[in-house]
This record gives C-alpha cells, structure tokens and sequence, in this order.
C-alpha cells in the first residue's frame, strides 16, 4: 500500500484506520513491505508547521534523514519502522539553534528500539520473567541493548516508593547469591517480603545483624515505624538486629517495637532435619554406610517426614516396620515424636492450647538423650516467645518461601549473576512489581472493534 504523502494539510482519510490499527498516532503510513517474513512501515510525521526551538520562528523544512528502529512484532511479524525524520532548520540567520532533527513519543534519539519495545522488553523480563538474550534475539537487538531497556524502565518501577505502601508485616529469609569458589567465600542474601500480599520489597547482600542494620538504615524510617510484624527463620542474627540496639552506636533498633515471629514453615523444616539426621546417623552405625536401597531406615526416609494425620494405614505399617528392623536402641523413633509434638503446636489456633503443647514438646526435646534432639530442645527454648508470636500474629513467613522459589527460578533464567544491582532489579522486577496491562475484554462481550478517528495509539504492554 502506498499512500500519497501530504505536506500541506491531514493524511489521507483512508490512513486514518491503518494508523489506529499500527497505534501510530502523530504519523502517516507511506509505505508496507514485507520480505523475507518481517514488515517493513516506511512512516513519516504529520508535523507541517514547527517552531524553532530557541527563538520561536516557524522552521523550513531541511532535509530528511531516515532511521531504522525495532518495534513491536505485528501479526506475528517482526515489525521494522523506517521513519523518514524531518531535519528543520531556523530560517533567522542569528538564531544559534540552526537546525535539528524532529523528536517524537515514537523513540528517543539514537536508539534502535522504538519506546513501546523497549517497555515490552521490560515487561517479558519483569513480568514473565523471560531472559534478556531472549528478548534481544526476538527483537534482533544486542543483550545490552535490551539489557538497557529493562534498566531505563525498570529502575523507576523498582524504585517506586508506592511498592512499599500498606506494608504490615514483613518476612526476612536467605537465599542463595554466589555459591562459594577457590578465593571467595559463598555470598547470601535476604529477601525482605511483604508477607500480607507475598511481594518482594527488597532483597540486600548478607544474612548478618550487620547487614540487616545497614539496611534498616537505608529505610525510610516512617516505614519501619509502622511495621508491626517481622516474621524470621530461627536465626539469630535477623533477631538481634531486630530487637537490639546496635553495639557500634548503642542506638535502638528501629524496629525495637516490632513483634518476632518464627514461623511454622522454618520451624518444622528444623524438626524435619532432626529426624533426617539422627535416621543418617543411626544407619551410619548400625550398616557402617550411607542408606542403600534395601536398608530398612532408607525405605521410609520420606515416610518419616509425613504428617502423622496424613499417613494412611499402609504407611504406618511400613513405618512400624522400618523401625523395628533399623532403629534398635528408639533413636529415630524419639525425633520422630519430637517432630510430631512440634506440629501439633500448629494444630491449633487457640494460643493457650498451642502454649501447652509448645511446652510437653520442649520437656520431651529436653529430656531425650538423642544429640540431635537435644539441640532441637535448645532451638525451641532459644525461640518459645517468637514460636508463640505465631498464634497472637498469625504470621507465616509461607509467601517468603514461595518468593524463595521465584527467586530461583530468576536465578537459573539469569545463568547466574555477578552484578548485584542487576541481580536486585531482576528480582525486583519478577517479585516486586505489580505488572498492569491493559485489561482484554471477554470475545463475546459487546464488539469495540471500530477504530476511531484519531484514535490514541494502543496501550498494551505498557508498564504503569
Ligand atoms: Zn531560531
């Protein structure tokens, strides 16, 4: 199709449709080719009469100068725009601005994407956490040039103090960074998850009182101030920051008003491990090897970490079995009830009830003279009132561990990142950031597919 192009006045009517469809307001289409299965829009702006931008004086029209820009795939083509940009120049021979290339909401300067591709770039990585080579080979840019893209759009969405309203309680966990080499020690970092909504707010390097100080202290301190529940796996050093003051200046923690909350998930993952040891360790003894297929503790290894209430008859039976062939002296047997005392503590919603069964599991725990439930015991006493803080709060840390899992899977899709500020606005991004796209109307509701004159340029895909 080629269009007349028109300097005096409007485009042609019959563009009008043509350049709603392509959400190209502001120009005319002159041109559509295609080969070798990519369009080609060759466009230029309706723009006939401009000011000088310094003195004000209507501008002539110079020269043209093409670019070629990526946009967003349409129809399933790959879409390149060749627009024929005006050079203007200032017919007052005085003026200093002399001439200029037009500017336009299509693309900035110099760049090879247009703007809505560049947003949608950003958006596949936030939202759908798709990888930025991936993004760059779809758009047939360079990684840096999408990487750029994701960094200029996304930093401000990152950055977004909004994010960070109506937050109530928050969930502190590591995850793996860098895992440990020849010459570095393995690096942590916590994510900081609003536990109401599941969203990461933000994620800093280490897992030490240190770390979470110097972090507090980059936080607006209104918003620490009206956080009323920070939600820990049983780890001291989150704690003492929380609670304490900082032994450097000696001033109070800006979150010494908040309640300490364990939470069931670290809680029994704890129990979960006691058992796990003492079964690896009895084995151990017993056969003189680590579990083999036929070995009786082996075979109920996952057995053993069920709820009780969701073994069936079968799995008790082989239960009793594996126990009485392999656990001669009740070792495993005994952490095996000390994970069940500590579950039923969270049978429960009543705090009195909760209270009671905390305490029989901490006098069993106690009592036991298997090592690796003593120091489950220790845990428990080290952490009763935070335990507890669960019932009063009703705070788990369960959506910081779904965040853990989507922080994973960034890390995978990122083969690994070296950067930590880049690493922090991937996670952001996938985890932190409320994506809003343009709402799709249900096929059979009214129809509204009559393209309006001078319709706006589509929306979808853009970032808010
Ligand atoms: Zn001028």
């Amino acid at each position: 199709m080629a269009v007349e192009g028109n300097e005096r006045g409007k485009a042609p009517a019959v563009d009008e449709p043509t350049v709603a469809v392509l959400g190209l307001p502001g120009f005319q289409l002159l041109e559509v080719s295609e080969f070798d299965g990519e369009l080609e829009y060759l466009v230029e702006t309706t723009d006939t009469l401009v000011g000088c931008q310094r003195c004000g004086t209507i501008a002539r029209p110079k020269d043209r100068r093409e670019v070629v820009l990526r946009d967003l795939a349409h129809a399933d083509r790959p879409v390149r725009i060749r627009w024929r940009k005006r050079v203007w120049c200032c017919v007052d021979p005085d003026c200093p601005a002399k001439t200029w290339t037009e500017a336009s909401w299509l693309a900035e300067p110099r760049r090879h994407l247009t703007n809505r591709a560049r947003t949608e770039i950003c958006r596949r990585v936030g939202q759908e956490n798709a990888s930025v080579a991936l993004c760059a080979r779809n758009f047939g840019v360079g990684w840096h040039a999408a990487w750029a893209a994701v960094t200029d759009i996304g930093t401000p969405l990152a950055d977004d103090p909004e994010r960070l309203e109506g937050v109530r309680a928050v969930g502190l966990d590591e995850t793996m960074y860098l895992h440990a080499r020849r010459g570095r020690r393995r690096v942590l970092v916590t994510g900081v998850v609003d536990v109401d909504t599941g969203r990461l707010l933000d994620v800093f390097i280490g897992r030490e009182a240190a770390d979470l100080r110097r972090w507090m202290a980059t936080m607006p301190p209104p918003w620490l101030d009206r956080i009323e529940v920070v939600s820990v796996d049983p780890h001291e050093g989150y704690r003492s920051a929380v609670v304490g003051a900082d032994p450097a200046t000696g001033r109070r923690s800006p979150w010494g008003h908040v309640t300490v909350v364990v939470d069931p998930f670290h809680l029994v993952r704890l129990a979960n491990q006691a058992v796990t040891k003492t079964r690896q360790r009895v084995q151990q003894e017993a056969l003189g090897h680590r579990g083999w297929k036929d070995d009786p503790l082996y075979g109920i290894r996952r057995l053993l970490l069920v709820g009780a209430e969701r073994l069936g008859e079968r799995g008790w039976a082989r239960i009793h079995d594996g126990l009485e062939r392999g656990d001669a002296l009740d070792e495993v047997t005994e952490a095996w009830i000390a994970k069940e005392k500590l579950r039923d503590v969270y049978l429960t919603d009543d705090l009195a009830i909760a209270t009671a069964r905390l305490d029989d599991a901490i006098a069993f725990t106690s009592a036991s003279k298997v090592k690796e439930v003593k120091t489950l015991a220790k845990a428990l006493c080290r952490w009763r009132t935070e335990i507890l803080a669960h019932h009063t709060t009703g705070a788990s840390n369960g959506p910081t561990e779904a965040v853990n899992l989507t922080i994973k899977s960034v890390k995978r899709c990122g083969r690994g990142f070296r950067n930590f500020n880049n690493y922090r606005l991937r996670l952001l991004l996938v985890a932190g950031v409320r994506w809003q796209t343009q709402p799709v109307t249900r096929l059979r509701a009214r129809p509204r597919l009559i393209a309006r004159k001078g319709g706006g340029h589509g929306r979808g895909g853009q970032a808010a």
